[in-house]
């Protein structure tokens, strides 16, 4: 799950991480008034979306006086932010963090995640802040520092003192990012978060370490845990028919081709994903209906493909093994009479019964096209866009 900056350094704050003072702001008069409590001479206006690159694409402003900050954000706010992270079609700007301006003397990064390779979280750092990490890591991998945790020992003070040395610093900002670090640290691993982001991590002019930006994901597998972050959820951030898809514990990623996939397992899904391409097809979708495949699943299934104006075919692919074929089919039917199919829609099953499931869709009077095979599937499918 993934959360507004304002709202992740709120979280950072109560670990003890360094952010600046800010407010949040749901229209121009409340960022006013949230610039006025803050007080100063510099207010930065910042778009609040789910995407980074914001400062690039005009999100992220540097305002002098009140009047600019109301300015600002007047112009920021309801403005569609198009970043390298959003997509040509942007995101609509609906809230606003205004925080005090830092004075900046050096802009860098700090990152921490789940090494998958390693089975441990790996704390990165980076004197190459502010801009784009994954260019850094492409061109120069050796300016990213990293120090992987040991589960059962923790983040240790040396290798906080190893990471802050390798940004070159000293003195009170050495003292102040070893600081930094370890209750960044803790925060991770107290929220079971996924991602965190800090990119810039700034050194002030008066040495002070400060998290100027901050990515907060948390692990979803964990938000049971974490009942006070559900309310932090902004459906506006999410695409509509994934919020759907999860109302009916589907796993559905919308992608951009034009056949709709309904399969059971991650696993199958992907390895359908690949051979419709293989076939001269474009995925328009993943989708996981779990191991139930019932006519009530499949319903849903149908729908939330269907609601992709791209989808021209639907291809299912089902192994039968908890769950028989011959139900899977018979769901598959009743499926096709709840909803309005208006797309050819090819049936692979395979598994348990899966010959008397070939004469249920048959037989069914419902023009299905039945394959024998993965590859047979994908022919028919990229054969039926075409007709
Ligand atoms: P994004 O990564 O989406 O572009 P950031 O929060 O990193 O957004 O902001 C972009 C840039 O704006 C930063 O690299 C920094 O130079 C500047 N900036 C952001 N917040 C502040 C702040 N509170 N004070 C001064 N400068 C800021
Ligand atoms: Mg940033």
């Amino acid at each position: 799950m993934k959360i507004h900056e304002y709202q992740g350094k709120d979280i950072l704050r109560k670990y003890g991480v360094a952010v600046p003072r800010g407010e949040v702001a749901f229209t121009v008069d409340e960022a006013v008034a949230g610039a006025k409590k803050l007080g100063g001479s510099v207010w930065v206006v910042k778009a609040q979306i789910h995407a980074g690159g914001r400062g690039k694409g005009g999100g992220v402003k540097v305002a002098k006086s009140i009047d600019e900050v109301r300015q600002y954000a007047s112009q920021i706010l309801g403005m569609t932010l198009v970043t390298h992270q959003t997509g040509p079609e942007g995101r609509l700007v609906k809230r606003l963090l205004i925080e005090e301006g830092a004075n900046i003397d050096k802009e860098m990064y700090v990152g921490i995640t789940l090494d998958r390779v390693r089975s441990r979280n790996v704390v990165m750092v980076s004197t190459e802040g502010g801009m784009e990490i994954e260019k850094v890591a492409e061109e120069h991998p050796e300016k990213i520092v990293k120090e992987h945790i040991d589960p059962a020992a923790g983040f240790q003070q040396f290798q906080a003192r190893k990471l802050a040395f390798a940004l070159g610093l000293s003195g009170d900002a050495f003292k102040n990012a070893v600081k930094f670090l370890l209750a960044l640290y803790k925060a991770y691993e107290a929220t079971d978060a996924s991602l965190f982001e800090i990119n810039p991590l700034v050194i002030t002019k008066e040495g002070a370490v400060v998290a100027l930006d901050a990515k907060v994901n948390f692990d979803d597998n964990a938000l049971d845990r974490h009942p006070e972050f559900k309310e932090l959820r902004d459906l506006d951030e999410e695409d509509p028919l994934e919020v759907e898809a999860s109302k009916s514990n589907l796993n559905y990623i919308k992608l951009d081709g034009n056949v709709g996939c309904m399969v059971n397992g991650a696993g199958l899904a992907m390895a359908t994903m690949d051979i419709i391409k293989l076939a001269g097809g474009e995925p328009a979708n993943f989708l996981d209906v779990g191991g139930g495949a019932n006519a009530q699943t499949v319903a849903s299934g149908f729908k939330i493909i269907l609601a992709d104006k791209n989808v021209k075919a639907i291809l299912i692919n089902i192994f039968g093994g908890i769950v028989r074929c011959d139900r899977v089919a018979n769901g598959v039917v009743e499926a096709a009479k709840i909803v309005d199919v208006h797309v050819p829609i090819v049936v692979r099953l395979a598994g348990t019964n899966a010959d008397i499931a070939a004469d249920i869709l048959k037989n069914s009077g419902m023009s299905f096209l039945v394959a024998e095979n993965l590859k047979d599937a994908a022919e028919k499918v990229t054969k039926a866009l075409a007709a």
